[in-house]
């Protein structure tokens, strides 16, 4: 069984480019004969395929649990609706209590504490989870459908299978969902090194503290990737400020590039060339190999 590095690709905010390095990353590790598989463990908004414009195909189905209330056996005496930390159960007196799907966690809290065994196990399909190949690199997506509210467990789903997977490749990089809940948790977790990517604004500052703490708490490795690092209006020391604040090194700043966000947008990025000029995913991508070592 192969020795597999994983590496975490996360932003504090969403729109920082973390997909972007990630992409990248997981493409030239691709390019030095490495066996790569990318993991998009945004399950509410994945992109990867559409960053790559390539086709996915369904492996698996994510169910998530959903109380079925059998009328001939309710009581209604509302202890389901007491316990129910969504509020997702309505309950009037003298009547069955009312599901609230989209309100609904799947937590199966009303399931344990109903004294008549009235609530039935039932389990809806709350995503899908696909997998992707493209110029030797494997990907892993999990897709949450919309209205479902599970995104930890569908992470936590997601990570799992890829895990499940690991002994297959040189380098697994998850790429998380932006933000520093549960789901940034349950991904990052599982890393050997985080590389936490911002950008030169105020916004991008706060949200990387908030990060940084994060990886501060779990005792993980992280380093600043600094996307957009030469945008008119940037304030780059904003993100040292911080840096210097946690110890954390900046390793690589990333130029602003317009052309390369448009391609971003029309889904033309796997088209996308760094010929003639200097490859600073290259430089990434070996550096995180450096510090790993
Ligand atoms: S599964 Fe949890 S969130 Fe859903 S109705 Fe039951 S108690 Fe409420
Ligand atoms: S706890 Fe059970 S018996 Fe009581 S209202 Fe809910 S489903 Fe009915």
């Amino acid at each position: 069984m192969r020795k597999t590095i994983i590496i975490g690709v996360t932003g504090g905010k969403g729109g920082t480019g973390k997909s972007t390095v990630a992409v990248n990353l997981a493409m030239r590790y691709a390019k030095m004969g490495k066996k790569v598989l990318l993991v998009d463990s945004d399950v509410e908004s994945p992109v990867e395929h559409l960053l790559l414009s390539i086709e996915r195909r369904k492996v698996a189905e994510m169910l998530a649990f959903r109380p079925k209330i059998r009328q001939d056996k309710c009581v209604k005496c509302n202890l389901c609706v007491d316990n129910c930390p969504e509020h997702a159960l309505m309950g009037l007196p003298g009547r069955i209590p009312e599901l609230h799907e989209e309100l609904c966690s799947g937590c199966k809290a009303c399931f344990y504490v109903c004294p008549v065994s009235a609530i039935e196990e039932y389990f809806a399909s709350m995503g899908n989870i696909y997998e992707m190949e493209v110029n030797g690199l494997n990907i892993l997506q999990g897709e949450l459908k919309p209205g479902f509210k599970q995104y930890v467990n569908a992470t936590l789903e997601t990570i799992q299978r890829a895990l499940s997977m690991k002994g297959d490749f040189d380098i697994m990089i998850i790429d998380t969902a932006p933000g520093t809940g549960a789901n940034i948790y349950v991904a990052l977790a599982q890393c050997d090194i985080v590389i936490a990517v911002t950008e030169p604004t105020p916004l991008g500052a706060n949200d990387l503290s908030m990060l940084l703490e994060l990886t501060k708490k779990i005792k993980k490795p992280a380093y600043i990737v600094l996307n957009k690092a030469t945008m008119p209006g940037g304030k780059r020391k904003l993100i040292y400020d911080v840096a210097e604040k946690f110890a954390v090194p900046v390793i690589a700043e990333i130029p602003y590039d317009k052309d390369i966000m448009s391609k971003y947008f029309k889904g033309e990025f796997s088209k996308t060339t760094t010929k003639g000029r200097k490859d600073v995913f290259y430089d990434i991508a070996w550096k995180i190999l450096t510090l790993l070592q």
